[in-house]
């Protein structure tokens, strides 16, 4: 998608720190990280927001939080603890259009939010 933040960090035509990828994920470290861990994993495909999952997703989804637990493993917060996010539409505080899965740790957590 030509116009999309998260496909020219994919591209390269937009700078990212990025700190993995692979033939179906990339992730790279949030611009404004709310904890000292806080990276995005986003599928390589342009898929806008969770509603635009289908089955043939089921495994991309599934990957998606496997490289999270790694990330959160390769900063040491495996066992302390960490956070997966995933905001859907704007009512869910979606802001950038192309799938993406928050992965946050360092930060104080209440139960609910923030
Ligand atoms: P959302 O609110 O859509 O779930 O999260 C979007 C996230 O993308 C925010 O945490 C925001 O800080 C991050 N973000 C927005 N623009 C950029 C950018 O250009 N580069 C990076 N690395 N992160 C961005
Ligand atoms: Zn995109």
């Amino acid at each position: 998608m030509a116009d999309c933040l998260f496909c020219k960090i994919r591209d390269g035509l937009q700078p990212a720190d990025i700190v993995y990828q692979d033939e179906q994920v990339v992730a790279f470290r949030d611009l404004r990280p709310q904890a000292p861990l806080h990276d995005l994993v986003i599928p390589r495909e342009h898929i806008a927001t969770l509603n635009d999952l289908g089955p043939e997703h089921r495994e991309l989804i599934g990957h998606m939080h496997l490289v999270a637990a790694r990330l959160a493993r390769e900063a040491g917060f495996a066992e302390s603890g960490y956070r997966t996010v995933l905001n859907c539409n704007r009512g869910g505080g979606q802001t950038v259009f192309h799938l993406h899965l928050h992965v946050i740790g360092g930060g104080r957590f209440h139960l609910s939010g923030g």
